[in-house]
């Protein structure tokens, strides 16, 4: 089974065949998601089906990947998992993106093909976080190395059981 995908595609086309493309994509491919990582060498996994919904061609899929991002507190390598579900519905026109009535995200589609690889990274893209951060509280754990040396984190230290306390009742609603 070969991995190569086809970059230029005509979704309506592939949607009368029920054409599904699975494979991965090098991520040193997808410029713009190269430039929101800090290490672009993997691969991103994708497993999309082209189909008919109704009049419309959809494309939906799932789209894998882990993204090797910097955390914008520490500055550290922060590894960003990312599993997510797409559905978008071929539209010629605006108008017909308006009067769309599946629930699908309007994929505009005048005749010429389509990058199949940057259809997958906007989807990426929109999910990225614009400010990727640990989950822990990574600030004050590296700056709390520190505190024996300087008690002024002490200060900074003791605020960080109430953010936690407060993230925990969040989750918990
Ligand atoms: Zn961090």
């Amino acid at each position: 089974m070969s991995d190569r995908l086809p970059d230029l595609i005509d979704p309506l086309m592939l949607a009368e065949r029920r054409a599904v493309l699975a494979g991965a994509i090098n991520i040193a491919a997808l410029s713009r998601l190269s430039e929101s990582v800090a290490e672009n060498s993997g691969v991103v996994n994708v497993d999309v089906l082209f189909s008919k919904q109704g009049k419309s061609a959809v494309v939906s899929g799932n789209i894998t990947a882990s993204l090797n991002l910097e955390c914008q507190n520490c500055l550290q390598p922060l590894e960003w998992p990312i599993a997510l579900s797409f559905k978008l519905a071929v539209v010629s026109s605006l108008q017909e993106a308006d009067k769309l009535d599946i629930d699908a995200e309007p994929l505009l589609f005048n005749g010429e093909k389509l990058s199949f690889n940057q259809i997958i990274e906007d989807e990426i893209l929109l999910v990225l976080p614009d400010f990727p951060r640990h989950e822990h509280d990574c600030i004050s754990r590296r700056s709390s190395q520190d505190a024996d040396y300087d008690q002024n984190h002490t200060e900074a230290k003791a605020a960080n059981p109430f953010s936690v306390l407060a993230k925990l009742k969040k989750t918990g609603e």
